[in-house]
């Protein structure tokens, strides 16, 4: 009865898991060369510095089925992770 600290279980180790193959399967699955239904750039900028979920959930909705602008809105995060440290 010693299996209750195992360290598979620890959240952080699994949410990493299940980003890192977010990430590759939504960047590659849903190619749109011609940028169809896409948001402006502008909208992917403004949810990632605030999200709000009630306003952007056409935008967040539009990422899960769009690599184009899910990596962009990857490259924003990215962005500003890099400018508030
Ligand atoms: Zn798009």
């Amino acid at each position: 009865m010693t299996g209750k600290d195992r360290p598979e279980f620890h959240d952080e180790f699994i949410e990493a898991e299940f980003f890192g193959f977010a990430k590759s399967y939504f960047s590659e699955m849903f190619p749109n060369p011609q940028r169809i239904g896409c948001p402006p750039d502008y909208d992917l900028q403004r949810m990632a510095e605030h999200p709000v979920e009630a306003r952007d959930a056409h935008v967040s909705e539009h990422l899960t089925c769009c690599s184009p602008c899910f990596n962009r809105y990857m490259e924003i995060l990215a962005d500003l992770r890099q400018r508030s440290t």
